[in-house]
């Protein structure tokens, strides 16, 4: 199979349409996607999965707003390096405010909010939150290439000690979050500064932070390559590089150590000593923006979720019409359970039809006469399994507890 083939196949804006995932619209305007409701329920599992997973290694989740002002990215360094990728600043009242390019200045100021003890830290603030590029061009009605972006971010406030743990352990999430969603990394690549003006300018500080996740990747076994010209303008990175079925990599994941920001924003904490000590900002993103991450996702499972993704999870097949008010239970109780469930009625056409018609859905349950007078369900699995006819609720525990432990598992 050519790579073009293959690209034909599993491309996610083909897929996308054909599963009524996601759309754009002229009239919204280019690079500005929005969801329907089979990509929205795939998007909203993946946020829970991630919100979930931080909440369990610590992170605490905050909202800020998408909007700052103009000052704020001043300080922060975003103007002066990567104004060209943000938004024009509007005004308003006689200040200027800018759609966000990033989450961290927000992030560093509500760290300053009040004053902060060495016993706090770790301080591991997380958001999954909108931020904008000025993509001028880019692959139209894909989600990969998009001027509205939802960031899954994050910014560990720690000491110089504590930087080493923190950023392996985002690494861990990381590797974690890719076993469970069935993503494949590509490579792993420590970011550097490359020439030009691009990059905050303080040798020793980016000498401290490459040295600091040089020893990260050493110590995880991990095999990767160091890359010029790739860091923040702020710091170095690890970045966590993915490859669609052409074999076109991007950045999924990022983990970067940050002595810039907290200088700018004046952060400290007071330490063991009673003095004021700077912190540093562990920047991570475990997968990154959530289009970029549904978009691998359905390239990479070609449309076919784990059964804890799939927009829609079970599929109820009454035979005939008798049967419906059974396949309406069925579907009654799976909601019921905080499954997504559906019902495919005759009028939809014969068995096989509905039957094909389904065939991305991981569990398809056929109830004929015979399953109907004893409440019980035939599931067929995607992977073309039949297990043989169970009764409804047994079937429906066995959905959700599938469903619950994230595997990719289909029948326990
Ligand atoms: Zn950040």
């Amino acid at each position: 199979m050519t790579d073009q083939m293959t690209d034909h196949l599993t491309d996610h804006r083909r897929l996308g349409r054909e599963l009524e995932l996601f759309g754009t619209d002229p009239l919204i305007g280019a690079g500005l996607p929005y969801w329907l409701p089979d990509g929205a329920a795939v998007r909203h599992s993946l946020e829970e999965y991630v919100r979930d997973v931080e909440r369990k290694a610590g992170y605490r989740h905050v909202y800020s707003p998408v909007l700052g002002k103009r000052e704020m990215y001043e300080i922060s360094g975003h103007w002066a390096h990567y104004r060209d990728d943000m938004f024009p600043p509007m005004d308003l009242g006689g200040e200027q405010v800018v759609l966000r390019p990033s989450l961290c200045p927000h992030h560093a100021v509500m760290f300053r909010s009040r004053a902060r003890g060495y016993r706090e830290l770790p301080y591991r603030m997380a958001e999954l939150g909108p931020m904008y590029r000025a993509e001028l061009s880019g692959v139209l009605g894909g989600l990969t290439r998009v001027r509205a972006i939802q960031l899954n971010d994050a910014h560990v406030f720690c000491t110089l000690d504590q930087v080493g743990e923190e950023a392996a352990a985002a690494l861990g999430l990381i590797r974690r979050a890719y076993a469970d969603l069935g993503i494949e990394a590509a490579r792993f690549r420590l970011s550097l500064p490359g020439g030009g003006g691009k990059y905050v300018a303080d040798p020793g500080m980016w000498r401290r932070a490459e040295a600091m996740l040089t020893e990260v990747l050493d110590a995880s076994g991990l095999e990767y390559e160091p890359a010029e010209g790739e860091a923040a303008f702020y710091g170095p990175k690890i970045d966590v590089q993915v490859a669609d079925p052409a074999g076109r990599e991007s950045t999924l994941s990022t983990v970067q150590v940050d002595f810039h920001q907290p200088e700018r924003f004046d952060l400290s904490y007071i330490g063991p000593d009673g003095a004021r000590h700077r912190p540093v900002m562990v920047h991570r993103a475990i997968i990154g923006s959530v289009e970029r991450a549904v978009a691998h996702l359905i390239e990479a499972h070609a449309g076919a979720f784990p059964a804890w993704l799939a927009p829609l999870q079970l599929v109820a097949l009454p035979v005939t019409d008798q049967e419906v008010p059974a396949a309406l239970e069925l579907v009654r109780r799976c909601a019921e359970r905080g499954l997504r469930a559906d019902l495919a009625d005759p009028s939809r056409g014969t068995l096989g039809a509905r039957i094909r018609e389904a065939r991305l859905v991981p569990y398809q349950a056929v109830i004929g006469p015979r399953e109907a007078v004893d409440s019980l369900a035939a599931p067929r699995l995607r992977d073309g399994r039949r297990p043989g006819a169970l009764p409804v609720p047994e079937l429906v525990d066995r959905v959700a507890a599938v469903a619950a432990s994230r595997s990719h598992e289909l029948w326990a």
